[in-house]
């Protein structure tokens, strides 16, 4: 298996190295990350008899949703507990790999709807007004089709969405209103990024649209670079924030996140 998806498991490897070290888990001599990678080798292993089905993608988040479902099997729960939860360990760390991935692009997609012009937003509403004109929004909406954006296949962003979540929070920042920020040339309003809680880079293990102005936090410059980039504590203490306020939406959106996967698309550890 390992030599199946060479490239692919070095990656992996090398991901978890860095995990470990940042998070100061381990020694350096403890080789955790060769424990996680042989791990996930008999995983792969484990499921291609189990199901019938041969991995072709490593790196993708289907293969990871067809591998999850496994874990609630009982041969899985026994290898799980004999093996002293390593393998569940390593499952947390391959998801958090495949979403850190996609996350490095979050910040760039992000930042394109924020700056959409006003022109943006009425070819948008032209468009969505011939698709679904009859559009209920206490409707759970579908994911949306992937659109083919600067040579990748990523899911549709809705300019309308981000304009609903700024105007809720009244172009305030959602951590503190108090933030400063300042007025935005192009439409004379507090100048706010928006950023989807739980991000656009899953949306692949949804099947409502993560694309909804419920999940879209409006954030101040500082605090949106922060929750991408800032170190695991204070960006859990973000997460944890804007989570806790949006649970029971999540539950009536049939959308089911815990916080530890949250933690997990953010790689906190
Ligand atoms: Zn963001
Ligand atoms: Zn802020």
């Amino acid at each position: 298996m390992k030599e199946r998806f060479q490239a692919f498991f070095d990656e992996f490897y090398n991901f978890a190295n860095d995990l470990s070290e940042k998070a100061g888990l381990v020694k350096k001599t403890s080789n955790k990350a060769g424990s996680y990678r042989n791990y996930l080798a008999f995983i792969f292993v484990l499921f291609e008899k189990n199901s019938n089905i041969k991995i072709s993608e490593p790196n993708s988040l289907e293969t990871y949703q067809l591998i999850r479902a496994m874990v609630d099997n009982d041969t899985f729960k026994s290898y799980n507990k004999n093996e002293h939860y390593y393998p569940s360990a390593t499952l947390k760390c391959y998801i958090a790999f495949l979403s850190d991935q996609r996350m490095r692009e979050e910040m760039s997609y992000d930042m394109m709807i924020n700056n959409a012009s006003e022109q943006d937003l009425i070819k948008e509403d032209n468009e969505n007004d011939v698709l679904n004109s009859e559009e209920d929004n206490d409707k759970i909406k579908e994911r949306r089709k992937k659109i083919l954006l600067n040579g990748r296949l990523i899911y549709q962003r809705s300019i309308k969405e981000v304009i609903l979540a700024k105007e809720k929070f009244e172009w305030k920042c959602e951590i503190n209103p108090k933030h400063e920020t300042f007025i935005a040339a192009s439409n004379n309003k507090p100048y706010v990024e928006a950023h989807h809680v739980i991000p656009m880079a899953v949306q692949e293990l949804y099947e409502s649209s993560l694309d909804i102005s419920e999940n879209i936090s409006c954030l101040c410059p500082t605090c949106h670079r922060k929750i991408h980039l800032a170190k695991s504590k204070e960006k859990g203490e973000m997460i944890e924030y804007l989570h806790s306020s949006r649970k029971e939406m999540y539950f009536t959106k049939n959308i089911n996140v815990k916080l530890d996967s949250l933690f997990n698309y953010y790689n906190i550890f």
